[in-house]
């Protein structure tokens, strides 16, 4: 295997093989750019070292040839004590992790060529303080000397001195006087870089895969310090922060690469570099942004007035500047929408989507935790999901951590603070489906009765904090924020036009919704929901979960059905029940009038809406409690399930109690009737077998008989039971639609609790990448995902016709999406503050 290339013998598209940076490098050379001579170590050598524990055999001497090639070209050598060659030796792999490797300048320079250098550039002070920042930037990176005290005003040669010192403390040895040791010691280093935790962590942040390994370039040093027409800076063909037109940068005069980002002295503006320079850098840059056809950021050193490229790659940029560069190009031509809708992403939208605090001076965060749902919530401090309710203002709902019973209180606050769980738990789960700000596991706070303490401070009841869901700070006091301009557009507050990032994602959107084949739907309980979804672009309502309309004030009259002990008792029960589920339902029908609504019967256990077996307990042994206390008491008991989520629950109630399910399809059925342009679909949950969907489909017809429809409503069933998938092709005959339930169908395909899971074991399994992401975020594609697959193929066997769609939060994660585009579903569902994104990853799946 050949392990080095020459600049010459690279382009853009070998990043796999040369790494970002290197390939960058060769590609400019391919342009005519002036970059500094030199040559690639490939990944794949860094992969063999990192397997090996030693580089490839035959690397020394691949290297030996190009570093000689290298010095021809140059007319000087490595290290030569009379004039000598310098080289960095630099980290890149193949996306670009800024920061989190390592690379060292001034390769090359020892005790002897320092006196050379010195005389060749006739700059004694600049030779000293090159050699200077080697022996620091080697001893750190190289040998691990943890820091070398710093001094502007000391003699670079004394400092030379004292810090040989220091390395030979530390390392036990001196600082290697062989050019070539220094090289190949750099260039494990480099390779080791790989695997600090730094770069552990971001890898797995940004969902890089941990094998690819780093590219290392060699490259003959230019020097920035060598003079006051020298210098250093970076630059941006556009604005990264805002994606506005406009060349944007910093210049550092007399300096060398790394203090402009160490921001030790302060910058000036481009225009303010040696005028030929800054002409010649404009013409370079617009070569680079017709080459990538996109935002590019370029390092470059001027060396006695003459321009030097060091790196170029398509800039990192906010959220915001990603539609508003692509939408730019498109307007220049240089590329086409399907281009620019590849350009943008669901998460970049989300981000443009959350609330935020306004940018001014923040105060020190009073405590931190995990960003789990963005956004800048403010309010007063409640303990209790009823106090939330209750609060007619904004609140912040503060618990050790939250349980479905906590729902209406999250629902009615600002935001979610936690000090247990993680970006999986219930409380950040549920706010990211609602687009509510969460903060969870701040393990610092200790959540009481009605305060909560972080060190000294505590704060009660009523007291304002402001919490940042995407950073995790949550800080005392009110910060101001401000609603996003891009709901406000979806919202139909204000129009396409009122702001360019506006107009930018508008158009976006347009194009994804011209091109998409899927139909995104939304999860919506009430008429509100269901409105303000459909102006965000919903195509109908996927998922309307009735047990959210059980909840609150209604709670008694479930408890009186559960208590009853005849059947005159039950229909009494089911008889109050009856014209609320019809408001419900009518509400939804007219929100969604012209679009499908998906109504799921009752699905979870019923003991959920009774109060907790402990608290009722208690209640009773103390006498506090009453007689209707103890009678529900004997209920809740006789109902305790080890297992409820695989209990008593879904089709399974709905068989036992058949009231409860005939209850409410009759209200959908009134309720059809009631709102002209209704298009209900009555979904049956957790069905595995194909007799369950027959009883209820046969109940449910005598009804629609009884409430003398024409045509029959469709009835179909949700596949979340692995054995409803497995027998997908029994199911279809007696289901007029499939819904994919790809919780529960992840949670029992897996066998794990959704809710417990969290706290456990999962970021264990992260760890060892079992997961590369929770399979509740991201469909897990080799598993479940076949479940899936096997569904849709055997149910449209049987029925080629079949509707399918998918509701939960995988429906509105990206990635999710594209799979289930691919695996030929008709529509996904997911909460409203989805829906956009959802449309445009839709939109992104095709092109
Ligand atoms: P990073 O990936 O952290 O930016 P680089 O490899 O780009 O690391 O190098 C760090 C700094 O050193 C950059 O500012 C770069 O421009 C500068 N640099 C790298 N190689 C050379 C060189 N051959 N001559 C002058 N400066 C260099
Ligand atoms: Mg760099
Ligand atoms: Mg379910």
């Amino acid at each position: 295997t050949k392990y080095v290339y020459d600049f010459s013998e690279g382009h853009k598209g070998l990043k796999d093989l040369l790494g970002g940076k290197g390939a960058n490098l060769c590609e400019m050379v391919r342009l005519g750019l002036p970059v500094p001579p030199g040559f690639i170590i490939s990944t794949e050598a860094c992969r063999v070292y990192l397997r090996d524990g030693k580089p490839p055999v035959s690397l020394e001497a691949e290297v030996d040839e190009h570093l000689s090639a290298l010095e021809r070209s140059m007319g000087r050598k490595l290290g030569d004590p009379a004039n000598p060659l310098l080289v960095s030796v630099r980290s890149g792999g193949k996306f670009s992790m800024p920061g989190m490797m390592e690379t060292v300048l001034n390769v090359g320079l020892t005790d002897a060529s320092v006196v050379g250098l010195a005389a060749t550039s006739g700059n004694e002070r600049f030779a000293w303080d090159s050699y200077r920042r080697l022996i620091q930037m080697f001893g750190k990176t190289v040998c691990g000397v943890p820091s070398f005290p710093h001094d502007d005003k000391a003699d670079p040669r004394e400092l030379v001195t004292r810090y040989k010192e220091i390395f030979r403390e530390h390392t036990g040895r001196d600082f290697p006087q062989d050019p070539r040791e220094q090289l190949d010691m750099a260039t494990a280093a480099v390779f080791d870089s790989w695997n600090t935790e730094r770069a552990i962590i971001y890898r797995r942040q940004e969902r890089i895969p941990a094998d690819l390994g780093t590219a290392v370039s060699i490259v003959a040093m230019v020097f920035g310090n060598l003079s006051a027409d020298s210098g250093t800076g970076v630059a941006f063909t556009r604005d990264p922060s805002t994606g506005h037109r406009g060349i944007y940068g910093d210049y550092l005069a007399n300096a060398q690469g790394e203090d402009v980002v160490a921001g030790i002295r302060n910058t000036v503006q481009l225009d303010k570099m040696p005028a030929q320079c800054f002409a010649e850098l404009k013409t370079i840059m617009s070569t680079l942004e017709s080459n990538y056809r996109d935002l590019c950021d370029i390092e470059f050193t001027v060396e006695r007035g003459k321009l030097w490229m060091l790196q170029t790659r398509v800039g990192k940029r906010t959220a915001a500047a990603a539609f508003t560069i692509a939408c730019h190009l498109v307007e220049e031509g240089i590329i086409d929408m399907d281009e620019a809708l590849r350009r943008v992403s669901g998460g970049r939208l989300a981000q443009l989507m959350f609330p935020r605090f306004d940018d001014s001076e923040r105060p020190e965060p009073l405590a931190s935790g995990v960003g789990a749902s963005p956004g800048a919530a403010v309010g007063k401090v409640v303990f209790t999901s009823a106090a939330a309710v209750a609060a007619k203002q904004p609140v912040i709902l503060v618990r050790r951590e939250t349980n479905p019973d906590d729902l209406p209180g999250m629902i009615a606050s600002q935001g979610i603070l936690t000090s247990r769980g993680g970006k999986t738990s219930h409380a950040a789960v549920v706010a990211r489906g609602m687009g509510k700000t969460c903060v969870c596991g701040a393990d610092s706070i200790v959540v009481g009765e009605d305060s909560f303490v972080v060190g000294e401070t505590t704060v009660r009841e009523g007291d304002v904090i402001s919490i940042d869901g995407t950073t995790g700070k949550v800080y005392l006091g009110e910060i101001p924020v401000s609603a996003s301009p891009v709901v406000q557009y979806f919202d139909g507050t204000i129009d396409a036009e009122a702001d360019p990032l506006v107009t930018a994602v508008d158009k976006l959107m347009r194009h994804a919704d011209g091109v998409r084949r899927l139909k995104v739907r939304t999860n919506a309980d009430t008429g509100e929901d269901a409105a303000r979804a459909r102006r965000f672009g919903a195509q109908g309502v996927g998922l309307t979960r009735t047990e959210h309309m059980f909840l609150g004030d209604r709670r008694p009259l479930i408890e009186r059905l559960v208590l009853a002990t005849s059947a005159t008792e039950q229909r009494a029960a089911l008889d109050a029940l009856l014209p609320l589920q019809r408001k419900d339902f009518a509400d939804i029908f007219r929100a969604m009038q012209g679009l499908p609504v998906t109504i799921r019967l009752i699905d979870p256990p019923l003991h959920e809406f009774l109060p907790p077996l402990e608290e009722l307990a208690v209640k009773v042994a103390t006498g506090e409690g009453d007689e209707h206390d103890k009678e529900l008491l004997g209920a809740v008991r006789r109902m305790h399930e080890q297992n409820p989520m695989l209990g008593l629950r879904g089709v399974r109630l709905g068989l036992v109690i058949p009231g409860l399910f005939e209850m409410q399809v009759r209200a959908i059925v009134q309720a059809y009737l009631e709102v002209p342009g209704s298009q209900p679909e009555i979904m049956v949950p957790l069905v595995g077998a194909v007799q369950e969907l027959e009883a209820v489909r046969s109940a449910a017809t005598a009804i629609m008989v009884d409430e003398g429809l024409e045509h029959h409503l469709p009835v179909g069933t949700m596949i979340e039971v692995p054995r409803a998938a497995l027998t997908a092709g029994q199911i279809a005959h007696a289901a007029d639609f499939f819904s994919f339930g790809t919780n529960d169908l992840t949670q029992m395909g897996w066998g794990f609790s959704r809710d417990d899971v969290e706290g456990t074991f999962f970021a264990r399994y992260l760890e060892l990448g079992i997961f590369g992401v929770s399979p509740f975020e991201t469909l897990d594609r080799d598993g479940i995902g076949r479940l899936v697959r096997l569904a849709v193929d055997e149910g449209r066997a049987v029925k080629p016709d079949l509707k399918i769609g998918v509701c939960g939060e995988h429906g509105g994660d990206p990635e999710s999406v594209h799979f289930f585009h691919t695996s030929g579903l008709d529509y996904v569902s997911c909460s409203p503050f989805r829906v956009p994104i959802a449309r445009l990853e839709a939109g992104r799946a095709v092109v």
